[in-house]
């Protein structure tokens, strides 16, 4: 799904060169071939390849500068590949509205190699999606094959028969393109989830906690609802290694994080590992009494673990104390006002005595 998502945004990310190459192309063609063709006929294919290269411009554009969001590049997608389809099919008729418009050779060699120049230039970005591409160049190519071997002339016959190899050829080499493409973008993907995985606790990191919470403050300003934050840090839990040692710590911290996100049960609730033994838990659209509910189910479940603290002074088993912080963001609240409040909240927690929420 993830890499679905980045080959729509490669592919409708490359589609501004594209368009440039297609318009002009179209253009060509028209200004060419409009002393001899159905004038009707041309001008409708040249407005159709117009509107098709405006609205895949307008869409292309919009997703660069990230104005789709990712919600919508299912959207997208479900466009692009009508609108590929489409576009194959109006370049594919061309060759039929043109190709006996004139005698002349050297026109009919201009549009040959015109239609096989799209196709061909095509190749760079349409193989992320290889069917999509196939389809593309054979609805362009197939209709010149065809109408050059129907002509029956020598030079027609072999231009066709080059068409055919011109077809098998980027037909095989777009495969190994779509294969480069896709090995690249699931090592780009990798590589940005382990950039924003704590390797410790195997939950998400600082990182991914900063680009979340700005993801949510800003959803939730946009529907007005409340936003809340958690923050979670384990008690006295420098003596654990100090007494225990460091893996022994490692592996309390392990537990601990799993045994959180063991607790959210909403699809939008997330954990991150905040810091050292601080964990930072997010609450969409939640409000302080289901907040105070979410985290004293942490702490309860934490505590229940009963995972022994060598020398804590509230409790024999290892315990976090947690602050919340609850906000129903508008544009004058920064996010740094949500952290602010749940870093005095926990303090306040541990002023009082330590495993408990406030
Ligand atoms: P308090 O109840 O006031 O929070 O006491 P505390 O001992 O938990 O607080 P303090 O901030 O003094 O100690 C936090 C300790 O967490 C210090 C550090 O050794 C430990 N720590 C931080 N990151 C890691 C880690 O990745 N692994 C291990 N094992 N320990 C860590
Ligand atoms: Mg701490
Ligand atoms: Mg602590």
């Amino acid at each position: 799904m993830q890499i679905l998502t980045k080959k729509v945004e490669f592919a409708v990310g490359q589609s501004v060169t594209d368009i440039g190459g297609n318009g002009l192309c179209a253009l060509v063609l028209y200004i060419v071939y409009y002393p001899f063709a159905d004038k009707t006929a041309l001008t409708i294919w040249f407005s159709l390849i117009l509107l098709l290269v405006i609205t895949r411009a307008i869409i292309g554009f919009r997703t660069i500068r990230r104005e789709i969001g990712i919600d919508s590049i299912m959207t997208v997608y479900r466009l692009y590949v009508p609108h590929i389809i489409v576009l194959g099919a109006i370049w594919g008729s061309a060759m039929i509205i043109c190709f006996n418009a004139t005698n002349n050779s050297g026109y009919r060699f201009f549009l040959v190699v015109e239609l096989a120049g799209v196709a061909a230039g095509a190749a760079g970005s349409l193989p992320v999606f290889w069917m999509v591409y196939l389809i593309f160049l054979f609805e362009i190519m197939t209709p010149v094959a065809v109408m050059l071997f129907l002509h029956g002339d020598r030079p027609s016959t072999w231009l066709g028969v080059l068409s055919v190899m011109f077809i098998s050829y980027l037909s095989i080499s777009s495969r190994r393109t779509h294969a480069i493409i896709v090995e690249a973008l699931r090592a780009r993907f990798k590589n940005e989830e382990m950039a924003r995985v704590d390797a410790l606790t195997g939950i998400p990191n600082r990182r991914c906690f900063d680009e979340s919470l700005s993801r949510e403050y800003r959803s939730a300003i946009r529907k007005g609802s409340f936003l809340s934050f958690v923050l979670i840090d384990v008690d006295f839990f420098k003596k654990v290694n100090d007494i225990q040692g460091h893996t022994a710590g490692d592996k309390v911290l392990a537990r601990i994080a799993s045994i959180i996100k063991n607790s959210l049960f909403r699809a939008g609730d997330m954990v991150a590992r905040y810091g050292g033994e601080e964990f930072a838990v997010l609450l969409p659209e939640t409000e302080e009494t289901d907040a105070r509910v979410v985290a004293e189910r942490i702490r309860s479940a934490i505590e229940s673990e009963q995972i022994p603290h060598p020398d804590s002074e509230c409790s024999e088993v290892i315990t976090i104390s947690a602050g919340i912080a609850v906000i129903k963001p508008n544009d004058n609240q920064k996010e740094q006002q949500l952290i602010d409040a749940a870093d005095e909240a926990l303090y306040k927690a541990k002023q009082n005595g330590r495993n408990r929420v406030i």
